[in-house]
């Protein structure tokens, strides 16, 4: 079986190679490591390999890791976040990517306001509209957005999704390009863009080379860094 560093090695030259073939700078490309339900041990070994910004989808996980590894790891939350949640979250994570409601915008913003501090987001939209995920619909996200500018603790960095499961890769990118089209919509609104580069955050392990054609700033790849997860846990 391939280390975790040769894995990271793989990953880092392919989205190279990927970038290079469409015209992108690689550096505009940040590897989310996807740790969730992995030991860390193997955040360790990963950090040993000179990678730091990991995401995790459970915040009491997300916060005990943080603590453990001493605040040596940027972490980025990706999983869906309760508003009796907001707090650790504020405490704990480098990034929320997953904002898909006033509620928690609200919540988060008033954590913030009582630490005087900021925290970066994105926009969670569900392109695919399934109704078993989270995420703002893709009409509904202009009025959040637009909800959002009266909370700039909340620096809004771009949009995140989470496409409908294909195995066919191809499947997905019309799922991509429609994320990049409502960021460009919001952008026009100046809804969007004002502190600087547009994330978008899409791809995952089998996915991720399509996700980088179309625009993807942030991929987050768990399995083909860190091998097949461990199951899901009894006691959530
Ligand atoms: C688990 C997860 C990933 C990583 O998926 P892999 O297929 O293991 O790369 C990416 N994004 C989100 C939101 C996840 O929950």
């Amino acid at each position: 079986m391939p280390t975790i560093r040769q894995n990271l090695d793989k990953i880092r030259s392919s989205i190279n190679d990927i970038a290079l073939r469409c015209h992108r700078n690689p550096d505009d490309i940040q590897l989310v490591a996807v740790s969730k339900r992995f030991p860390v041990a193997a955040i360790e070994e990963a950090l040993a390999a000179n990678h730091v910004v990991f995401g995790e989808n459970y915040i009491q996980e997300a916060a005990e890791k943080k603590q453990t590894l001493d605040n040596r790891i940027k972490l980025h939350f990706i999983g869906h976040l309760q508003s009796n949640k907001a707090r650790t979250a504020v405490e704990y994570c480098d990034m929320i990517e997953t904002i898909d409601r006033p509620k928690i915008v609200k919540t988060l913003h008033k954590h913030l306001e009582s630490e005087n501090r900021c925290l970066d987001v994105l926009v969670q939209v569900n392109v695919g509209e399934e109704s078993q995920k989270s995420g703002v619909l893709p009409q509904d996200a202009e009025s959040l957005l637009a909800y959002m500018q009266d909370f700039p603790r909340l620096k809004l960095r771009g949009l995140m999704t989470m496409p409908p499961y294909t195995p066919d890769p191809e499947m997905v990118r019309s799922s991509f390009r429609a994320l990049r089209e409502i960021a460009v919509m919001m952008e026009a609104k100046n809804l969007l863009g004002r502190h600087g580069k547009i994330e978008l955050s899409m791809g995952m392990s089998h996915d991720y080379h399509v996700a980088i054609e179309e625009g993807a700033t942030l991929i987050r790849i768990g399995t083909a860094i860190f091998g097949e997860r461990p199951p899901l846990s009894q006691n959530r």
